[in-house]
């Protein structure tokens, strides 16, 4: 049996479902034909946030500030587990200093903050950079492996 994952486009925030198998082969989005893998941040805004939360395909969510030195910091790594968790997770940056409405509605207390997202539901939150292992780590304990 054919299992699917179903989650939006990173462009157009159009829903797409791909089987399994397929998932590794490049996929494009069937609405706005762009590449739906890109192994590359999505940059999270009050217009697209709600649309890209939702779906099967795990979204983790770096919310940082440009003045925060932690955050810089952790932006390479974040960088590398988006290139390492490619078909198996998606990887978001929410600007707390540009979306603050957004980022109060999110009860952010500190930065950086990660939190991770399914079918539109948080499910994991986490408070400061941590190294990539432990980042890996810390989503498999989630469910989201490698
Ligand atoms: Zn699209």
């Amino acid at each position: 049996m054919t299992t699917s994952l179903t989650f939006p486009c990173p462009h157009c925030g159009g829903m797409n479902r791909v089987p399994h198998e397929r998932i590794q082969e490049h996929p494009r989005c069937g609405h706005c034909q762009n590449t739906l893998i890109t192994g590359q941040p999505t940059d999270l805004t009050q217009a697209n946030f709600a649309r890209q939360i939702r779906g099967d395909l795990p979204l983790l969510v770096d919310v940082w500030a440009a003045w925060c030195g932690p955050c810089q910091q952790f932006a390479p790594t974040f960088q590398q587990a988006a290139e390492r968790l490619k078909g198996i997770c998606r990887l978001a940056k929410l600007d707390s200093e540009a979306e603050s409405a957004l980022a109060g509605e999110l009860r952010i207390r500190s930065i950086p903050t990660l939190i991770l997202f399914n079918n539109g539901q948080e499910a994991a939150r986490l408070s400061g950079a941590l190294p990539l292992a432990q980042l890996l780590d810390w989503l498999s304990q989630h469910g989201v492996r490698p």
